[in-house]
């Protein structure tokens, strides 16, 4: 129990809550209980008073529409916290709502997942953020291997496994085996930076912008790697030359323009993991094949496409946006048995 220097008393008694923050989506998995929390990782604070005005769905519903004193926060970008004190709102919020549904008087342990590959600084940043949140104690674990897990893939045996993990902020392609990554990349080419991509694109077709939320519908309701559909809906924006606001029909081939080449760039990228992992390894995954979780995991068609251009079968898990959080669930329901998966974080901060 290397990671566990506190009584074993308050161990006892402190609840175990495994987090999945995400750059789009949090999800809260109390021990004994299960899911408690799967909403938006987005805050609004009102600047004139410094207070939370909404947190999750209720947040991002007036994303785009908030009156000049709100203020609507994504505290995470690109896959890492980048606004500190608003995560730390966020996350005292999570950590009150554990102790509501647990009634527990001793703070939490908290188990969170990390991107494969940030800087010791970003993963300390997640640390101290729930820490100073009101957590007992915080161990880190990488997403991918979250992810694996809660995907029944053997992450234990020697016989390698490859997952991409295509989220909001961060896409992370690794092979696992033996409890830990052989080979990864994390990029930042993901469903948030697809949005961005169907508003510029649409800026410079239509000359409209569109919101954030817009963007996400057009591209939710419409994106698909297949080229036999015809989809196609309105969308309200505002005129970049006469400020007005200006309805337009998007259709799924705008929304294939726009995408197509952070998809290929995408593909691209798994291929260079696969270059560089050993031979035996990548012959296991030439059998076993790539499994796709996160919320890009539900293009339509995405699966077929890397499947031809990469020659390797590919599948997507079930329910992928709850991979991670079911993985995380996995663990921390006994954490003794997972020591090995976790960041050694105390090695990593120092140096
Ligand atoms: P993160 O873990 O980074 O928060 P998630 O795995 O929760 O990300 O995935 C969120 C992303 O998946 C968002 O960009 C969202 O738009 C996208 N997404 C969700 N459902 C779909 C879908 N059906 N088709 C395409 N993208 C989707
Ligand atoms: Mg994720």
């Amino acid at each position: 129990m290397k990671f566990i220097k506190n009584s074993k008393m308050l161990d006892f008694l402190s609840a175990g809550v495994a987090i999945d923050l995400g750059t789009s989506n949090t999800l809260v998995y109390v021990k004994g209980k299960g899911i408690i929390f799967n909403e938006p990782t987005v805050v609004a604070i009102n600047k004139k008073t410094d207070q939370l005005v909404a947190i999750g769905k209720e947040a991002k519903l007036i994303q785009d529409r908030s009156p000049s004193h709100i203020e609507v926060v994504e505290p995470l970008v690109d896959g890492v916290i980048s606004d500190f004190e608003v995560a730390e709102e966020f996350l005292t919020f999570l950590i009150s709502k554990v102790r509501q549904s647990v009634k527990s008087i001793v703070s939490p342990q908290i188990l969170v997942g990390v991107p494969s590959g940030i800087s010791n600084v970003e993963m300390r940043a997640v640390h101290d953020v729930i820490k100073n949140a009101g957590a007992r104690e915080v161990f880190l674990v990488e997403e991918v291997i979250a992810s694996a897990l809660g995907s029944k893939l053997p992450v234990s045996k020697a016989s390698a496994s490859m997952i991409v993990d295509f989220g909001g902020g961060t896409t992370d392609i690794a092979v696992i085996s033996l409890n830990g990554v052989v080979s990864s990349k994390n990029v930042k080419n993901a469903g948030e930076h697809l949005n961005e991509a169907i508003a510029s694109y649409v800026r410079y077709q239509f000359r409209i912008h569109i919101g954030k939320q817009t963007a996400e519908r057009a591209k939710v309701s419409l994106i698909s790697t297949l080229s036999d559909s015809s989809k196609e809906i309105t969308a309200c924006g505002r005129d970049a030359a006469s400020g007005l606001p200006r309805e337009i029909v998007i259709t799924d081939s705008d929304i294939y323009d726009a995408v197509s080449s952070h998809i290929s760039t995408l593909t691209d990228d798994i291929k260079s993991v696969m270059e560089e992992t050993p031979p035996e390894v990548l012959a296991d995954i030439m059998k076993k094949g790539i499994h796709l979780s996160g919320g890009g995991a539900l293009i339509p068609g995405l699966a077929d496409l890397l499947k031809k251009e990469l020659q390797v079968p590919v599948y997507v898990v079930s329910d992928p946006l709850h991979a991670v959080i079911r993985g995380l669930g996995i663990m921390i329901e006994n954490l003794d048995s997972y020591q090995d998966f976790l960041i050694d974080y105390e090695k990593t901060f120092i140096t």
